[in-house]
């Protein structure tokens, strides 16, 4: 009931006096401070706070391993990865860094074009073009391709990047019911009539703007029953996979090829390679026409420095793997990995009483916390048991839906994993987070 809406002020929770600097996403140690992070399945804690025996504050500088279960690196491409590293490095010699100008001045590289012509054939769309940023990606092409006069229907959770190129365009914005396709439906049908021509509309335009898995809900999209109503009322679609692409479907091509949904029928494809590819960027993909004009209007395209070669060696590299083109199934054995690993967690949590949010298949699982001041003693007594996790809080959720985010990998073991439920259950306990305690067993 405080106003201490920052954290500033220090909260007690019958475990001790600590403070959060800032109530937010992040994998932090008792007193808020973030941690270093790798996208290893397991990293070092290089810097430790701890309090000494007259309660002062103290830096202990002890390396100490931990479990990694908050980074984005799906199928464990990002750190040490024997297939992609030498092509990098070689990448790194031959091009450097950066190429220090943007794409069309003179920052296009063979390995740009390539990029663009696999990461085209990967999703299953004619051509894409790829940009430095994922959050630059959405915030900077949705102002080209919408503006005054046109009208987007976005889900109520989509990503901020989303919300800011939204916002930025100019249009008409309206919300639907997170993952809600007849809210959807409602949506649509105070704007136009079914049948009714595009030309005798009041929108020049109507995008109705999805993801492919919500990356704080864990959630699948409802995607064959928006794209349904979306063809029934003839608007465009725009399909963020930040969180999908790579991670989830039999050959990783995210959550068209889960759902069965023919990828013809989403007019805009996005998505970053920071997740499954290891890699930094983004991309739209979609028909010809769609790209060259992106090619010849985006700013973004035209005033920013290009991709960094050797990110775009990693994504080429890894879309390879993923596709078995290098000549061994470890791709097919990551895409595996990463399904199965998801479900055995999910379940598991499951099974001890927490409450999970999201769908099977997902990696993203987010457990619920619900009252902030349990994010700070959820995340450090794992920590101090050497598993870290990332806690999610206001303004990312609502106040009270505080949530700490599991991310699954296929770089995780059955042991990490084995391990990294026997903390969470014993934390669970000391924190109070079971909200559906299991009964045990009747003899
Ligand atoms: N879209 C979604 C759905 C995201 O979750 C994110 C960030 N995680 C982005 C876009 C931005 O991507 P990036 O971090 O690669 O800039």
């Amino acid at each position: 009931s405080s106003n201490n809406l920052q954290g500033y002020a220090p909260i007690c929770l019958g475990l001790e006096d600590f403070y959060i600097r800032r109530l937010y996403l992040r994998i932090q140690d008792c007193f808020g401070r973030p941690i270093s992070s790798a996208p290893d399945a397991w990293f070092d804690v290089v810097e430790r706070y701890s309090k000494d025996n007259n309660k002062t504050l103290k830096r202990t500088s002890n390396v100490s391993r931990c479990l990694n279960l908050g980074s984005y690196n799906y199928l464990g491409f990002a750190a040490k990865d024997e297939y992609c590293t030498p092509r990098v490095i070689e990448s790194l010699k031959k091009y450097s860094p950066s190429t220090c100008s943007t794409r069309v001045d003179g920052g296009t590289t063979a390995l740009h074009n390539e990029l663009e012509e696999q990461v085209a054939r990967f999703v299953g769309k004619p051509a894409a073009i790829v940009f430095g940023m994922g959050y630059a990606t959405n915030s900077a092409i949705l102002p080209v391709l919408m503006g005054k006069g046109n009208l987007i229907i976005s889900d109520s959770l989509n990503h901020n990047s989303i919300v800011n190129g939204a916002r930025g365009s100019g249009a008409t914005i309206r919300v639907f019911q997170h993952n809600t396709p007849s809210h959807l439906e409602e949506v649509l049908r105070e704007q136009i009539a079914e049948g009714q021509p595009r030309t005798h509309r009041p929108w020049k335009k109507i995008l109705v703007i999805v993801e492919g898995i919500y990356s704080m809900e864990g959630e699948l999209c409802k995607l064959p029953e928006i794209i349904a109503i979306c063809k029934k009322y003839k608007v465009y679609t725009y399909l963020d996979e930040a969180h999908s692409i790579g991670a989830v479907g039999k050959t990783g091509r995210g959550v068209c090829e889960l759902l069965g949904v023919d990828t013809a029928d989403v007019d805009i494809m996005m998505g970053t390679f920071t997740k499954s590819f290891g890699s930094c960027g983004g991309y739209i993909a979609g028909s010809k026409e769609l790209i060259e004009y992106l090619k010849y209007t985006c700013p973004a395209h035209f005033y920013a420095t290009s991709i960094s070669p050797p990110a775009a060696q990693q994504i080429i590299s890894s879309i390879k793997v993923i596709l078995g083109e290098d000549g061994s199934s470890r791709g097919a054995q990551k895409l595996a990995r990463i399904r199965e690993n998801s479900n055995f967690f999910r379940s598991e949590l499951q099974k001890m009483g927490f409450e999970v949010l999201g769908d099977n298949d997902s990696p993203v699982m987010p457990i619920m916390l619900y009252n902030p001041a349990k994010i700070p003693a959820f995340s450090r007594e794992c920590l101090k048991q050497n598993v870290a996790v990332v806690t999610v809080a206001f303004p990312a959720t609502p106040l009270l839906l505080a949530r700490a985010r599991i991310c699954i990998s296929a770089a995780h073991s059955k042991e990490d994993l084995v391990k990294a439920l026997e903390v969470i259950s014993r934390v669970g306990d000391l924190v109070g987070i079971k909200y559906f305690p299991v009964e045990p067993e009747k003899h």
